[in-house]
Parts: C-alpha cells; sequence; structure tokens
C-alpha cells in the first residue's frame, strides 16, 4: 500500500481533480489509500466567513458563504451533498453572529467542512471517471485530544483503527480520506492545525505499514529556496528526514512540521511530488544521511516573527533568570525558536503572538523587555554544516551589506539560522542562494533543469 496525499492547490476544480484520477489509476497495483484536503483556498474562505459573522458582518458572511456552495456545485455536481453541508454550515454562522463568539472547537466544526466536502467529491469524481473508491470518515479513525485547531493525535488509538478499517477496504477500492481533521474519543470534530492534511498523510502510512508516502503538490518537490521568496531555486532530489524536517518547521511550507515525525518512527519514505507535472521524480526523504558536496540542502524563511531582547534588571544575572523566562513562555504554549544569551540579557524569537501583552507584563515583573516586529529567521539546513569548517564566514561575506540582529547555530547543528529585517529577506535569500548553490552536487540536485535554465557555464 502506498498514501497518496493531494494539496488544496492539486483539487481546485473538477478538472484537475480529473488529473488526479489519472495519476491515481497509474499507480492502482500500489493498492493507493488516498487522502485529501479541501479543495484550492476553501479553509481560508471558511475561516472568513466565521470572522464575518462573528464581526456581526453578516450579509458579507452570507454572500460568501453562498458563493463557496456555488463552488463546490460547480465543481462537483453533487446537488444534494453540497446543500446539506451548507445548510448545516449556515446554521452554525447563524449561531455564530448571535454567540458573538468564537471559541476553538466552533472553529474547528466550521473548518472541518473543506475536507468533509472535498472527500465525498473526490469518492464520487473517482467513481465517475472508472476508478472503484470507498469514503472513510476521517472522524472515526483519526483520534485526538482536545486542544482544538492544534489537536495531537492519540498514535496508538488511531493506529488502531486504521489498521482495523483502511486495509481491508484498500484490497478492493481506493481508499479517500480527508486530511486535517479527526475527533475526540467523544466523538467531538478537532483539527490537526493548519496545513494539517500532510501530517495525516504520515499518520495514515505509519498506522497502514504504508511502503510510502506521496505528498502531491503545486511545486517539483523540495526546492533550495521558497519559489514565493525568490525564484530560481533547484529541486532537491534527496535529502534525510532531519533535513526535512528542519526545514518544514523553519518555514518551507510545502511540509507540514510535524508530517514527517510517524513516518519517521516507522522508517517510510517520503515522496514530495507535482500534481501537474506527474513524471518529475520529485523530492525523496529518507531516513539516512545524504552526502553531498554541496554543504547546504537548502534555504529557508520565517518570516514576521517576535525579536524579544530581555535584560535582567539586577546587577548580576539572577539565579533562575532563564527558568524564570522559559517559563513564562511555556505558560503561554509559546515555542522559543532561537535563543542567544550574555550574563544578563537574552535574546530569543517566537512567532506573532496573540499572548504578546500577557507575557510582556510577566516578563516585565524581573526584566527590562523590548520587542520588535516585522522581523524574520533565514536559516541554511544540511547535514554537512556541522562537519565544513568557514560555514559561517561564507554567510557573513555573502551577508555584508544586510544587518543581521541574531545569529545560532542549532542546537541539531543541522542548521545555522540569523535574524534579519522583515525588508531584507529577499536580499539575504537571493545572496545566500548565489553563494551556496552556484554549483550543484548531480546526485543530490537537479542539474537537468537547472543548465537548461542556461545558468551553468
Ligand atoms: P498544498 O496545498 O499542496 O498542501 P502548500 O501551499 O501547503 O500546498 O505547499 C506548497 C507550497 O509551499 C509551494 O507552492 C511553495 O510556494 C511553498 N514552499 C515554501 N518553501 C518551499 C520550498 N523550499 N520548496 C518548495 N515549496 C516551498
Ligand atoms: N485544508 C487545511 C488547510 O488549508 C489543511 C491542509 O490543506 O493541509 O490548512
Ligand atoms: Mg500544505
Amino acid at each position: 500500500m502506498i498514501v497518496m496525499k493531494f494539496g488544496g492547490s492539486s483539487l481546485e476544480s473538477a478538472a484537475a481533480i480529473a488529473r488526479v484520477a489519472g495519476i491515481v489509476r497509474e499507480r492502482l497495483d500500489r493498492r493507493p489509500v488516498v487522502v485529501v484536503s479541501a479543495m484550492g483556498k476553501t479553509t481560508n474562505r471558511l475561516l472568513s466567513i466565521a470572522n464575518h459573522a462573528l464581526g456581526g458582518r453578516r450579509e458579507a458572511a452570507l454572500r460568501e458563504l453562498l458563493e463557496l456552495k456555488q463552488y463546490h456545485l460547480r465543481e462537483s455536481g453533487m446537488e444534494r451533498t453540497v446543500d446539506d453541508h451548507f445548510q448545516e454550515l449556515a446554521e452554525l454562522v447563524r449561531g455564530l453572529a448571535v454567540l458573538g463568539e468564537l471559541s476553538p472547537r466552533a472553529v474547528d466544526t466550521i473548518s472541518s467542512f473543506g475536507e468533509r466536502l472535498s472527500s465525498l467529491i473526490v469518492v464520487n469524481h473517482f467513481e465517475k471517471h472508472g476508478l472503484k473508491a470507498v469514503h472513510v470518515d476521517a472522524r472515526k479513525v483519526i483520534i485526538t485530544d482536545n486542544r482544538h485547531t492544534q489537536a495531537v493525535p492519540d498514535y496508538s488509538e488511531t493506529y488502531l483503527r486504521l489498521a482495523a478499517t483502511v486495509p481491508p477496504l484498500a484490497q478492493k477500492r481506493v481508499v479517500v480520506m480527508g486530511g486535517f481533521i479527526g475527533a475526540t474519543a467523544d466523538g467531538v470534530t478537532t483539527t490537526l492545525g493548519r496545513g494539517g492534511s500532510d501530517l495525516t498523510a504520515s499518520i495514515v502510512g505509519a498506522g497502514i505499514g504504508a511502503e510510502e508516502i506521496q505528498i502531491w503538490t503545486d511545486v517539483d518537490g523540495m526546492l533550495t529556496a521558497d519559489p514565493r521568496v525568490i525564484p530560481g531555486g533547484h529541486r532537491v532530489r534527496l535529502c534525510s528526514f532531519a533535513e526535512a524536517a528542519e526545514l518544514a518547521y523553519f518555514g518551507a511550507k510545502v511540509l507540514h512540521p510535524s508530517t514527517l515525525l510517524p513516518a519517521v518512527e516507522k522508517n517510510i519514505p517520503v515522496l514530495i511530488l507535482n500534481s501537474r507535472r506527474p513524471n518529475v521524480e520529485g523530492t525523496r526523504i529518507i531516513a539516512d544521511n545524504v552526502h553531498s558536496s554541496n554543504v547546504v540542502k537548502a534555504l529557508a524563511c520565517k518570516q514576521n516573527i517576535l525579536l524579544f531582547n530581555i535584560h535582567s534588571t539586577r546587577m548580576l544575572m539572577a539565579h533562575g533568570f532563564l527558568r524564570h523566562i522559559f517559563e513564562i513562555f511555556d505558560r503561554y504554549a509559546t515555542p522559543v525558536d532561537m535563543l542567544a544569551t550574555t550574563e544578563v540579557s537574552v535574546s530569543l524569537t517566537v512567532d506573532e503572538t496573540e499572548k504578546l501583552e500577557h507575557i510582556l507584563a510577566e516578563l516585565r515583573e524581573f526584566a527590562e523587555v523590548s520587542v520588535e516586529k516585522n522581523q524574520s529567521i533565514v536559516s541554511l539546513v544540511g547535514e554537512n554544516i556541522r562537519h565544513t569548517p568557514g560555514v559561517a564566514a561564507r554567510v557573513f561575506t555573502a551577508l555584508k551589506d544586510i544587518n543581521v540582529r541574531m545569529i545560532s547555530q542549532g542546537a541539531s547543528l543541522l542548521n545555522l539560522s540569523f535574524v534579519v529585517a522583515t525588508g531584507d529577506v529577499k536580499a539575504a535569500m537571493q545572496a545566500l542562494h548565489d553563494e551556496f548553490f552556484s554549483e550543484l552536487d548531480p546526485a543530490v540536485f537537479d542539474v537537468a533543469a537547472f543548465e537548461a535554465a542556461g545558468v551553468s557555464q
């Protein structure tokens, strides 16, 4: 069995779903289990509808709801299914407007509609294209805790249910499930966090002992740089789980950061593939280290983070100063990404958070604190960074015209990260890309495309 996950951009229309059906048909002998995201940008639109309702913009909420319904109707032709789901959704939205309150639980209920619908629609299209398909409601098999909007799977229960349900069905039919959604043991709908369909794919792969997990998206694979930040990145043919996890964590949206955990545990290779160019070999992510003459595998960036500078108000570093600081971030469930310390001060970065004012108030009880917004982390990732002298010197030479605010070599040793103002991200990424990818190791990077673009020699 293999797991094939298709993201929203691979399912945005009936034509796109037909293309997906073709890709699946060619792999029927591997007994594919298909995990799907919501169609197109449906999740964003559902959240926008909820926010309109909450803000008292009833008309705007209803208008967007109608548009979303028509889109689903047009691309599926499934009148009854679409009607039923949108009726339920409209009732929820009306309730929201009356209550004026949007709990995380309600957010999950509303955002789950994207994958609930897309999975039913994909089954229907598959059948129309002559593929025998069967729907499995993800909420019956992916069991999570009740941390709504960021729910954590109960892996042992989920694996038991997947192993009991999916393989018998996959003998004769293509199993189709919605990604991103799950339910608590009591049956309350939850979601795994934005981009969470990748994680569903990996959990399903681990639960059924799949031979491979394929993440089908709208790019040729993991690229050496985020294409929305700088164009001209090259496809990484092969990288390790550790490298891919680090890239995902530091902003490479092509993979959800937790995706690889279940795959690593069961040692299942993960592939990133392009549903618009299915013959491109993509990126293969494997357990072993991937040696390369290129010291860096790829760059990543995480934009608009917060940079905290925290000074002890006492002359000497008080005993417990660091512990105190971390307890506060921990209490507000706010992960710290980068950290640098001196005797009396600490600089650290966190994602933008609604809890900023609370965190600041608590820190200011024992420290002087400043916070800088519009900062970004730029990271170089590669197993070789730890073994290669002179990488930092090359980085600083490349960035000589850019103000680098903070630098740290990750505890994992395969990442070198620094903070720059968000306005400098493009220039920093371009300079680093020129420095580290002007020559490519053909065993690890797609040199053919590089040469075709006329970059080399
Ligand atoms: P899907 O809908 O298939 O889940 P996503 O939008 O979540 O797709 O992820 C794919 C996008 O990730 C790409 O279109 C690209 O803009 C972005 N991306 C960011 N960093 C990278 C990278 N290093 N390599 C490839 N894509 C990246
Ligand atoms: N549809 C969800 C989202 O947009 C999950 C996913 O696509 O992975 O976040
Ligand atoms: Mg995604």
